[in-house]
């Protein structure tokens, strides 16, 4: 299954980086208010209400009646913020991202496998293989050393496009290519939540990638788990 493990810690960090977020218009707001001659009882008051409404937008988006991921794009750039004076959590803004947003597309519906594609990043090959994968994925032997083979039995299984990013950049040009509808990507957390911020409104699950051996360099995929998302989302 999709990892969403454990929803109430990333809905916590999600909800506290939008309060956070309006604390400053809301103070904005008050002192305007106050300057403007308004008592301070109703200034308060529109400021109350200021962050309420920033509240009440992030849960029209986690209830999924918003498509707009600007409440995340909120939360996600005041905690990064904030991150570097203080660790809010065990999960990262980065995580967060992933989580919720992973949780959100489970209701986008249903998708055609040639409207889909599986985006994975370079790191997944293993550093000794010579093949050149980011020009042509079925140039790999399948030899069972990283987890590029199982990937590509996926996607003759399932039918979907299949492409190698060899970075952000790589991955944007990727996905105006192909221009799916769907996209299943393999990603560290930085990476996954950059594009999923990017790439809005092409639904996108996540799926986190595992560095057995330090970040970046020959990293490795649950292949079920992506499987497992490939069953939920194609016809
Ligand atoms: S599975 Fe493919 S990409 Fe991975 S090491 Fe073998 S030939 Fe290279």
């Amino acid at each position: 299954m999709i990892s969403l493990e454990d929803l109430n810690p990333p809905r916590l960090l999600f909800h506290t980086g939008i309060l956070l977020f309006s604390i400053a218009p809301a103070l904005i707001l008050l002192l305007m208010l106050l300057v403007a001659g308004i008592g301070f009882p109703l200034s308060l008051v529109a400021g109350l209400l200021t962050i309420t409404s920033f509240q009440v937008y992030g849960l029209l988006y986690e209830k999924g009646v918003t498509d707009n991921p600007l409440p995340l794009r909120f939360s996600f750039r005041t905690l990064k913020a904030l991150q570097s004076i203080h660790n809010l959590s065990r999960y990262t803004p980065e995580k967060m991202v992933v989580a919720m947003n992973n949780r959100k597309v489970l209701s986008a519906g249903k998708y055609d496998s040639d409207e889909t594609l599986i985006l994975v990043p370079h790191c997944l090959q293993n550093h000794e293989c010579l093949r050149r994968l980011t020009f042509d994925p079925d140039s790999c032997e399948r030899c069972g050393k990283c987890p590029i083979g199982k990937l590509l039995d996926i996607r003759d299984r399932f039918g979907t496009h299949f492409a190698i990013a060899s970075g952000g950049t790589s991955a944007k040009r990727i996905v105006e290519k192909i221009g799916p509808s769907l996209i299943v990507a393999v990603a560290c957390p930085v990476d996954l939540s950059l594009g999923i911020l990017d790439v809005h409104p092409i639904t996108t699950v996540g799926v986190l990638n595992e560095w057995r051996n330090g970040p970046c360099f020959d990293t490795w995929v649950n292949t079920e788990e992506l499987e497992a998302a490939l069953e939920l989302f194609l016809q």
